[in-house]
Order: structure tokens, then C-alpha cells, then sequence
């Protein structure tokens, strides 16, 4: 575990400091802990990021049993300390782009200067915000197909929203479970006209138009339905599925950075194509506070390593 006292009394400058401990984050730490650049990590609110909130993992590889995705960023963070990284449990909520160094404040009200910074902050998925959703969260609750999909093989599910996402997950969905029921609030998708085509050709693919879910249902077993509310005065109904995948989108955890490095509409930070660089020579980023579309934590895994090999060039450049 990571040495308390580094809270206590953090150094004033860095040489590079790392925003974020998921996936992008820590992997970014080891390679630059091992390229001798004594990298700090910034942990924020969750330490271990989105891997944290899931259960099984079956898709990161090097494992050939099923493991549990608190216990792979438990490792990955031990990893990271035992190659010298040092990790500080503080929140950074201003980053000061124009000055040289750059300067990080932080919710302590500390302030840490450093000549490279990357940022790993990740994204968060939406929910619906309802009691019953929170409470079969992980137990047939999932935001993520991917990860989560393969335990409901030969089930039925429901996937909710009308964007990409929804129909991706709805279509990966489709060729593990039993049925997909596509639960959207309007009478038409928001996803892009191929992907609808793509949709509408699956037969075990049915759409719940203009429907909103009410309540998740459920019992000791987990989730055994939904009762779905209409948004065009028609009466509740009920249907039964085993998994309720919520899919109406992600919010990159980028609102410290406004005005530091340049976001995209959406918030997302914007980077040099094929590369972690931001519009801020020596600021990188990584992971999906950067990346709308794999999301996965071995890609974020793979992003931070590039982050770390963008920074320890960059900062060789500086001094030569
Ligand atoms: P999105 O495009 O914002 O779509 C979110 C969907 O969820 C919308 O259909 C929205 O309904 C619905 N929704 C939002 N809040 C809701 C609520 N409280 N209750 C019920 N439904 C709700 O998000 P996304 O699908 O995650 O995509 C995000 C971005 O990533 C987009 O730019 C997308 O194109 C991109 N993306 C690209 C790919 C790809 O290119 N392969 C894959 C995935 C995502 P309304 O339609 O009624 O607003």
C-alpha cells in the first residue's frame, strides 16, 4: 500500500505528476517509474477507476481464470508502488496550463508544480438514477456489455438508450443472449444509420419505443424484470429479463481541466491523432477521459503506456 506520509508532506514540485489511478493512470506510472522519471500519481475519487465498480473480469489478458476487477487495480496500483511510484490520495480541481512549470491545485489546497503532467481521469457512466437500479447494481445491473454481457448467455436482457452505445451493446448483446429488448424514451434512434440497419436486421433484437424504465425488478436472485413506463400516455407494462444494461452515455471526469487543454464538445480531451499529446506541449492524456470509443481498461491500460513514452520523449527534448 502506498506510504501514508506522502500526504502528509508531498513534494512542492515534480518532475511529472500523473492525474487519475485506473487503468491509464497506473500503467502510465509504471513505464515512467521504470524510465526513471519518479513519477507521482494523484489518486482522486476512485482510486482503481471504473475497473473498481465491476465484478468478473474475463477480458483482460494474462488471466486464465475469471478475476475480480477490484483486485486486478489492487494489483496494478501494488505494481506500480513496487517499481517506485509514489501514489497521493488528494483531488485535483485546477490545473494551471500557462505557467511553466505547470501548477495543479488540489481540494487539500496544496499546490503541486510539475514539468509534465498526464492526465488519466477516466469517464463515468451515466444511470438512470433510480433506487432499484442502485440496488441490483452489479446483480444483473450492468453499464457495461462488454465486460458484464457474457454472464447472460442464452438470458434475456434489456439494453437502455438510443445512441451508439446502446445500440453496440444491444448488437454485442445479441450474439451471447437469448433476446435484446432495446428500451428507448422516443420513437426514433439516435445512432448512426448503419448501426440502426445493422439493428433491425438481428431477429432476437425488439424495440420498446417511447418507453422509460420505472423500477428495475428483482429478487434475492437478482434481476427477474423491468416495468417500463411510457413517455406517450400509453399504460405501464412489464417485461421479463435477467440483465438491464444502461447505455445513454459517459461523462468524462474532465471538468478541472476546462480551459487548461482543449475538450470537445462532449468534454473528452482532445489529443494529436495516434498519440496522448493535448493541445498543451507536455500535458498528455490517456484512458477515457480522452477515448469515446473503446472504453476498455486494456485499451486505457495500452493509452497510458503511450502517455508515459509521449511525456519521457517530451521531457528529453526539453533538456537537450
Ligand atoms: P449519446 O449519443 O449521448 O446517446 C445517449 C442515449 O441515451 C440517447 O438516445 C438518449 O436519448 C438516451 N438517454 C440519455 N439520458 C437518458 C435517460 N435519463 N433516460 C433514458 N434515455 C436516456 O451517448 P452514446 O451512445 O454513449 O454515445 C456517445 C458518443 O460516442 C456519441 O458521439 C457517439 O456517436 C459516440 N460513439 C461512437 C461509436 C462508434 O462510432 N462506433 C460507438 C459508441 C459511441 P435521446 O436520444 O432521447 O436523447
Amino acid at each position: 500500500m502506498s506510504d501514508p506520509a506522502v500526504n502528509a508532506k508531498p513534494s512542492t514540485h515534480e518532475h511529472i505528476v500523473i492525474i487519475g489511478a485506473g487503468a491509464a493512470g497506473l500503467t502510465a506510472g509504471i513505464y515512467t517509474a521504470r524510465a526513471n522519471l519518479s513519477p507521482l500519481i494523484i489518486a482522486g475519487l476512485q482510486p482503481g477507476g471504473q475497473m473498481t465498480i465491476t465484478t468478473d473480469v474475463e477480458n483482460y489478458p494474462g488471466f486464465a481464470e475469471v478475476i475480480q476487477g477490484p483486485w486486478l487495480m489492487t494489483e496494478m496500483q501494488t505494481q506500480a508502488e513496487n517499481v517506485g511510484v509514489r501514489v497521493m490520495y488528494d483531488i485535483v480541481t485546477g490545473l494551471d496550463s500557462t505557467s511553466r512549470p505547470f501548477r495543479l491545485t488540489l481540494d487539500s489546497g496544496q499546490d503541486i508544480t510539475a514539468d509534465a503532467v498526464i492526465l488519466a481521469t477516466g469517464a463515468q457512466a451515466r444511470w438512470l438514477g433510480l433506487d432499484s437500479e442502485m440496488q441490483f447494481n452489479g446483480r444483473g445491473v450492468s453499464a457495461c456489455a462488454t465486460c458484464d454481457g457474457f454472464f447472460y448467455k442464452g438470458r434475456d436482457v434489456a439494453v437502455i438508450g438510443g445512441g451508439n452505445t446502446a445500440v453496440e451493446e444491444a448488437l454485442y448483446l445479441a450474439n451471447i443472449c437469448n433476446s435484446v429488448t432495446l428500451v428507448h424514451r422516443r420513437d426514433s434512434l439516435r445512432a448512426e444509420q448503419i448501426m440502426q440497419d445493422r439493428l433491425f436486421k438481428k431477429d432476437n433484437i425488439s424495440v420498446e419505443w417511447n418507453r422509460q424504465v420505472a423500477e428495475v425488478l428483482g429478487d434475492d436472485t437478482g434481476v427477474t424484470g423491468l416495468r417500463l413506463a411510457a413517455t406517450d400516455g400509453a399504460d405501464d407494462k412489464s417485461i421479463s429479463v435477467h440483465g438491464m444494461f444502461v447505455a445513454i452515455g459517459h461523462d468524462p471526469a474532465t471538468a478541472a481541466f476546462a480551459g487548461a487543454v482543449a475538450l470537445d464538445e462532449e468534454g473528452y480531451i482532445k489529443a494529436a491523432p495516434g498519440t496522448t499529446r493535448t493541445s498543451v506541449s507536455g500535458i498528455f492524456a490517456a484512458g477515457d477521459c480522452v477515448d469515446k470509443i473503446y472504453r476498455q481498461a486494456v485499451t486505457a491500460a495500452g493509452m497510458g503506456c503511450m502517455a508515459a513514452l509521449d511525456a519521457e520523449r517530451w521531457l528529453g527534448e526539453q533538456n537537450s
